[in-house]
Formats: C-alpha cells, structure tokens, sequence
C-alpha cells in the first residue's frame, strides 16, 4: 500500500463542471490496487512545499476566479517548478491549464499572469467555443488512446512551437478551434480544456496520472504500470461521450 499525496489547488476558486469529480475517481482507482490518495487543499495564501505531493491538480474556472487566484498562484511558481523537475505530476483543467500557461488574456481585457509550467499563451476570443471534444492521445509510445470530455471556453491557447499537445482533436474545437490540437503534455504535466466528468469517462487518463504520481512517490525514472480493472462502466460512458462529439460533428471532423 502507498499514500499518494494529492496537493488540490484553489478548490474553492476553480472548480466548475464538478471537476471534484475527478479526484473521487482518482481516490477510488488507487483504493483498488490497495493505494491509498491523500488530498490536501491548497487555497489561497497556502504554501506550496516540493516534495510534499505527488499529483497536483487544478481545475476550472470563469475569468473572475481567475483573476482571483492568478497572483497567488504565481507566489507559487518557484515551488511549483522546483516540484516538477523533483517528478511531481500534475492535471490542469480548462481555467486552471490557462493559468500554467505564461498568461491569460482575459474576456475583458485583464491580463493574468501565468506560472509557465507549460509552454503556451493564451488570449480570449469573442466567441466562446462549446461542446463535445473527442481527442486521440499518444502519451505512451505506441498506445494510441481516445480521450472523451465536454470543453467550454474564450480563451485560445497557442502552444510554442516544438511543445506537446495532449492529443489531436478528432472531434471539437480543442486549444484555439484552428491548430487540430487540444491540451499540452510535458513530462508528467497535462493541461487540457477537457471539464467536468473527464476521469470517469477517461479511466486510462486517472490510470496514468496515478502511474506519475507513484513513480515521483517511489522515486523512480520509469512509472510503474498498475494492474487493469474491469471498466465495463467506465468503457461505456466513455463510449456514449465519444459518440456524442463525434455525431456532433466537431470542425476538425
Ligand atoms: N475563463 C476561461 C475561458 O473562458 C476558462 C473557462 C473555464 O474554466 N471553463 O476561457
């Protein structure tokens, strides 16, 4: 049994879409393999100490939450890169992606500052872009995976030239509703505009970032792979989400 420390960042700022949802499935899937996921909240004026935890995650959040959190969480950007490059993991979702970025242009013109965890600037458009999303995923070499979610979003997120995306978009809009790519992927850090219900759709996403988190946890370079579960459910929600974005007929269809 190993405790996979879970440091939950502005849980009460970012947190639209029921992206709580997504620790629970993180919490459940480790208790099956006998793990144990301990959560700590990080709110607003809490330090972030490297080394303390292995996965952090941050969710979504309109430009106002946004806006709140932004300063405080670059007080945290030291400590957040140093966590990094110690092997920590971590999950960014929608408003929280933006703010891993190097900044957020706001709706409304604010400009909210990013950590730069990730490699991207992003810059709200007029239009918001809404709906279902399918992606193809290829976070391991050779394991092609489809990744099922619902995105809602102003912001356009350009990735620098040579970063990762997290997947191309089969269905959707994805980072910006023109490059065909969606989320960004550096080492053991997603981010993604993919909200709500993603891990319960996705179980082999919740796999692999507990995966990360228990290499950082056991000190070592390579992830262990941990042992399949039956995900009959699992399979079928994501069956019926995917089947959603692709009959909704994304742009990049
Ligand atoms: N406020 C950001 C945007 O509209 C993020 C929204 C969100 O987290 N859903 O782009």
């Amino acid at each position: 049994m190993t405790v996979i420390r879970v440091g939950h960042l502005y849980p009460d700022y970012l947190n639209i879409y029921a992206d709580r949802g997504n620790i629970a499935v993180l919490a459940r899937r480790a208790a099956w393999r006998d793990h144990e996921l301990e959560v700590t909240e990080l709110g607003m004026g809490d330090a972030v100490v490297p080394g303390e935890h292995d996965l952090y995650y941050v969710g979504g959040g309109q430009d106002r939450e946004q806006l709140l959190v932004a300063e405080d969480l670059v007080r945290n950007s030291d400590a957040l890169h140093e966590a990094v490059r110690g092997g920590a993991a971590a999950l960014a979702v929608c408003g929280g992606y933006q703010l891993l970025g190097r900044g957020y242009r706001g709706f409304h013109g604010e400009d909210m500052p990013g950590i730069g965890l990730l490699p991207l600037e992003t810059v709200a458009g007029d239009r918001r872009l809404i709906g279902d999303v399918l992606l193809e995923c290829e976070l391991e070499a050779g394991e092609t995976r489809t990744l099922a979610g619902f995105e809602n979003h102003a912001g356009r997120t350009h990735l620098d030239a040579g970063a990762a995306p997290l997947g191309r978009v089969l269905a959707g809009f994805g980072n910006d509703g023109e490059s065909g790519l969606e989320g960004c992927r550096a080492g053991r850090v997603v981010g993604t505009y993919l909200h709500g219900p993603l891990l319960p759709r996705n179980a082999w996403l919740a796999d692999w970032l507990l995966e990360q988190a228990l290499a950082h946890r056991l000190g070592s370079d390579e992830a262990p792979r941990l042992e399949p579960l039956p995900d009959s459910l699992e399979h079928r929600a994501h069956e019926v989400s995917a089947a959603r974005a692709r009959s909704r007929g994304g742009k990049f269809d």
